[in-house]
């Protein structure tokens, strides 16, 4: 403003200069003659300089300022200052959407924002995983026009369903279970974040599954025996000692079985919870040695057990889990393998390449549909066989999490009628010399 006044001043003055200077050298017309030409220039200058400031502002942002003197250059400098804070305001606003835009993308579920007529403004990379959209194809399209599932376009429709979230199933992506929320926010958009499920709905599937076949499994001994100590109460006045101890029995077998039952569960669930296994070197001919006994018991003299240790070396682990494991096993071989059969407990280590125990059995054999289900709870090929042998389908579960404690590997071969070898494989770190 100073400055301006000044030019003006200045122009002013010498304009009344070279109108004396003009007066005095040449007369009235010189006078009015230098006057005008002062006037012109001053505002010739004006319009030059309004003219380069018209052009700087059609340049593109960053274009340095024009330079000048007097009042034009306090403008333009004061134009320039103002330019570098907006650039420096805008260059902190790209950094922070930039950052959001990171954050969201990063976020495990997916995130969509719906314009006010539905289309899609964006997406981070999970919503197009989860939708099975494309952002470089999909972004601007409506979504009512890519997801047509019609309790999808209810959901939109229904501001009502908005506290809730939408169970989905689309066949833009087959086979998964998605959770819609919608969520309304500034002028008309709506903020729609995705889940998948699918993993989250399989394990309360199997929960569910799980807590129905305990039941059941109860359920039959507990029926059993209740049936047999009522029958033996109510014979008790007129029926033989031994036909109600045989009654008695009957209900003390059931009982066991439950029993067993609750101990496998109880096994599974520390398996799941404990904290991982201690590393105690364990003498694997001790341990051989003491299952191959409990097998030559379980046997009775059924079968021909041998045993093969190639290798007294030390096995780094559990010797509670891995004597279980071991034992389980070996069970399920004499279980499984007719009288007379061949069973071969074997402990041999390969090199630098870890230790395998294995079980060989020449006994019934397993179909090849069911090897890859046989570690599940439950699971058995043969249900009635299993219980006739004594067996609660927990067995080969209880192996696998044991293994896995031990980051060892299960390996099965078997076919029908000709025997089954069970393998647990060890990592080299958790053999000793
Ligand atoms: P179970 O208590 O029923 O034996 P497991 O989990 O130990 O449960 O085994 C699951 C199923 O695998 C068994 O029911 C049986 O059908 C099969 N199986 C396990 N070991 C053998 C084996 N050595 N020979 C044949 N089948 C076996």
């Amino acid at each position: 403003m100073n400055a301006a006044f000044a030019e003006l001043l200045a122009a002013i003055v010498l304009t009344a200069l070279a109108a004396l200077a003009g007066w005095f050298a040449a007369g009235e017309i010189g006078a009015e003659v230098m006057t005008l030409s002062a006037v012109t220039f001053f505002f010739l200058r004006q319009l030059w300089m309004v003219l380069r400031l018209i052009h700087w502002a059609g340049c593109p942002l960053g274009t340095p300022t024009p330079s000048a003197s007097g009042a034009w250059g306090a403008v333009f400098d004061a134009l320039h200052r103002r330019g570098r804070l907006a650039s420096a305001e805008r260059e902190q606003a790209t950094q922070e959407l930039d950052r959001f835009r990171r954050a969201a993308e990063a976020l495990p579920d997916g995130v969509m924002i719906l314009d006010g007529h539905r289309a899609i403004e964006w997406m981070n990379l999970q919503a197009e995983v989860c939708l099975g959209l494309k952002g470089s194809v999909d972004t601007g399209s409506r979504i009512t026009h890519l997801l047509r599932e019609p309790e999808f376009l209810d959901y939109l429709d229904s501001p009502d369903h908005r506290g809730v979230p939408l169970q989905l199933h689309t066949q833009r992506n087959p086979g998964r279970s998605l959770q819609l929320q919608a969520a309304p926010f500034a002028a008309g958009r709506t903020l729609l974040l995705v889940r998948d499920v699918t993993q989250l709905q399989k394990l309360a599937t199997m929960r569910r599954d799980f807590v129905a076949n305990v039941s059941h499994e109860l359920k039959t001994p507990l029926t059993v025996t209740l049936g047999f100590v009522e029958t033996a109460l109510d014979a008790l006045d007129d029926t033989p000692p031994q036909e109600i101890a045989q009654y008695l029995q009957t209900a003390v077998e059931q009982a066991r079985r439950m029993q067993q039952l609750i101990d496998d569960l109880l096994t599974l669930s520390s398996l799941e919870t404990d904290s991982p296994p201690l590393e105690e070197p364990i003498d694997v001919t001790a341990l051989l040695t003491d299952i191959w006994q409990e097998v030559q018991a379980l046997s009775a003299g059924h079968h021909h057990i041998s045993l093969e240790n190639q290798g007294p070396r030390r096995l780094l682990g559990s010797a509670r889990e891995l004597r279980s494991a071991f034992a389980n096993l070996a069970g399920n071989a004499v279980r499984y393998t007719p009288d007379g059969g061949e069973i071969v407990l074997r402990w041999n280590v390969e090199g630098t390449a870890g230790g395998r125990f294995s079980v060989r059995d020449s006994g019934i054999g397993i179909a090849r549909e069911h090897l890859s289900r046989l570690t599940e709870r439950f699971y058995r090929v043969d249900r009635g066989r299993s219980r006739e042998a004594g067996g609660t389908g927990l067995g080969l579960a209880i192996v696998k999490h044991v293994l896995e404690r031990h980051q060892a590997a299960l390996q099965i071969e078997s076919e029908p009628g000709r025997g089954s070898v069970f393998s647990a494989v060890f990592p080299p770190h958790r053999i000793q010399p």
